[in-house]
């Protein structure tokens, strides 16, 4: 099956929809359960307005619409080399290792899930791309990308006990301007989070399910941190997590 080879609207159903689900998961973003509801609509709606500036977006995934998805791909590459696990031996993204093991002591959550996924969620790239887009329109400068995938082997040489860098999470960061100090990289970080809130629907450390969260302020003052581990795990399979920007963007699903 094609991505982009049918026209999307409300009611669709399957692996396209999924995949539409996924590529916008930063502009609001819903589950990517392959149901073309209301909140694959308010995406859709939001892509349009805010990125392909639409004054009466549709809703509907037709042609320009696939075609502004491209775009938007394009303007915003992911570079995987910054993503690996680095200078590592596991070659860039884990050994696959630990399935349904968890932390010694802890509950069996996705928090403790010592799993190494294969590769970054697709959830995560897609929203960082929605942010830069997002952060460059607010003037709040361009992202980069601080800490990608850390195996357990890198886990361990720095004696962390986090899982959230096995494929679920990316940290980013802005360039300081001249004359800023720590406290106006703590206020931006502040201000991305906010954006993330509003515009990606992410919520602020872990409560609710199934949503994209961001490490609070007192644990990542300086930095951005969004990770996808309050996800059941159907939205944590295999085939959502990508080692390269071609699976990333890849049209076959
Ligand atoms: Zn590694
Ligand atoms: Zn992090």
């Amino acid at each position: 099956m094609t991505f982009g080879a049918n026209i999307l609207s409300k009611g669709a159903t399957g692996p396209e929809v999924a995949e539409l689900q996924l590529r916008l998961a930063g502009f609001r973003g819903t589950l990517w359960d392959g149901e073309f509801g209301p909140g694959t609509e308010l995406q859709v709606i939001t892509f349009q307005r805010d990125y392909l500036k639409m004054e009466n977006p549709s809703g509907i995934v037709d042609e320009a619409t696939y075609q502004g998805l491209d775009r938007f791909a394009q303007e915003f590459p992911i570079d995987f080399a910054k993503l690996q696990c680095s200078n590592c031996q596991c070659q860039g993204f884990g050994q696959n290792r630990f399935q349904n093991e968890f932390l010694s002591g802890k509950a069996q959550i996705e928090a403790f899930h010592k799993r190494e996924y294969p590769g970054i969620h697709k959830a995560v790239l897609h929203t960082f791309r929605a942010i830069r887009f997002y952060t460059r329109g607010a003037d709040l400068g361009e992202a980069l990308v601080t800490s990608g995938y850390r195996c357990w082997i890198k886990n361990e040489e720095k004696g962390r006990t986090t899982t959230n860098h096995l494929g679920k999470a990316l940290d980013f960061d802005f360039p300081m301007n001249a004359g800023d100090d720590k406290r106006d990289d703590c206020q931006r970080c502040d201000a991305v989070r906010g954006l993330l809130v509003e515009k990606s629907n992410c919520q602020i450390g872990w409560g609710a399910n199934n949503l994209k969260a961001l490490e609070p302020s007192n644990i990542a003052p300086t930095w951005i941190h969004l990770d996808v581990r309050c996800y059941e795990p159907k939205y944590l399979a295999d085939k959502y997590f990508v080692k390269t920007a071609e699976e990333l963007d890849r049209k076959e699903i």
